[in-house]
């Protein structure tokens, strides 16, 4: 029986669990990202957290993380881990702190690979799972296969342009998908409604620094006028931006998966109504919006441990 070790790195939580080859989890743990100073430094919080808490052997290591370039296993340019440098050799990191095999996918590629193995895509050809939190993450499957692309970069759906000189992005960039639907776009858009609105809405009731994503689309489901439009805005960027995608590619399904997903069915409803407005007829009645069954960490971090074995046992062939 081999024993594999997933990391799913995001912008505010780092998951990991140790998975057996059935994918049972037999250890899991998380940390906040902000706490963590270096790469070097996760490195060794974690193994020593295994060292101290977790019995048995491992026999790979897979980590999901954004921005990573697949081709030569180093996150780069990570808008939302810029604390850690702008080219982080994980992999050559990860593999010298624990003797084993490392490779490193992107975040949005494990949580796809974890919905392909182990989630409702599992018979399907043609599919995305898009990560909505911090960041915005794609994953795509295109006959079968992960599609990465030609520099390992394929699925940055975050940073498609969804308004001209629109809001500037970490990346450089101005008017990108995330600066408009990424956790802190979504607040910065209820800030400014907020700040026009002359009183009626319970937002107005939390602290401004208290506003969350889960707090606005709490405030959606009992009808508050801001936060309707905030959410509506939310959905009308995602659902023409999946309507590029499916215009493209011809998914079967597209899966919403990530903190923000889970806010339950009111975006994913609002996001399908936009998405199929702006998709070809051919494909608009057969396209499914589905938000992803996986709890979004497991998913992830089974996802990573399912690369790591993938490659393995490709290795031994
Ligand atoms: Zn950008």
């Amino acid at each position: 029986m081999s024993t594999f070790l997933g990391i799913d790195i995001g912008g505010t939580n780092i998951a990991y669990g140790i998975v057996n080859d059935d994918f049972g989890f037999r250890y899991q743990s998380s940390l906040k990202t902000k706490s963590v100073e270096t790469a070097d430094a996760l490195a060794d919080l974690i193994f020593n957290d295994i060292r101290d808490n977790y019995k048995g052997s491992i026999d790979g290591i897979g980590i999901g993380a954004p921005s990573v370039n697949c081709l030569t296993q180093q996150i780069e340019f990570a808008p939302n881990l810029q604390k850690w440098g702008d080219i982080i050799p994980l992999k050559t990191i990860f593999e010298e702190r624990f003797k084993r095999e490392v490779t490193l996918v992107n975040d949005a590629n494990a949580a796809a690979i974890g919905e392909k193995h182990f989630g409702d895509a599992g018979d399907l050809q043609n599919f995305a799972v898009i990560t909505l939190g911090t960041g915005i993450g794609m994953g795509i499957f295109v006959d079968g296969r992960l599609y990465t692309g030609d520099n390992g970069m394929a699925g940055e759906l975050g940073h498609i342009v969804v308004r001209f000189d629109g809001r500037e992005c970490k990346c450089g960039n101005s008017g990108c998908l995330e600066t408009y639907i990424g956790k802190k776009g979504i607040i910065r858009t209820a800030k400014e409604k907020l700040e026009f609105s002359s009183g009626g809405s319970i937002l107005h009731e939390i602290s401004p620094s208290a506003i969350t994503p889960l707090e606005i689309f709490k405030a959606a489901k009992k009808e508050d006028p801001v936060a309707l439009e905030v959410v509506d805005l939310v959905a009308r960027d995602l659902g023409y931006s999946i309507a590029l995608l499916v215009n493209l590619f011809d998914f079967q399904n597209v899966y919403l998966a990530g903190g923000v997903a889970k806010s339950g069915n009111m975006l994913r409803k609002k996001t399908e109504k936009y998405m199929k407005q702006y998709t070809l007829p051919n494909t608009r009645d057969k396209v499914k919006l589905k938000i992803s069954e996986i709890n979004d960490k497991h998913g992830s971090v089974l996802g990573a441990a399912a690369a790591i074995r993938e490659k393995m046992s490709f290795a031994l062939k």
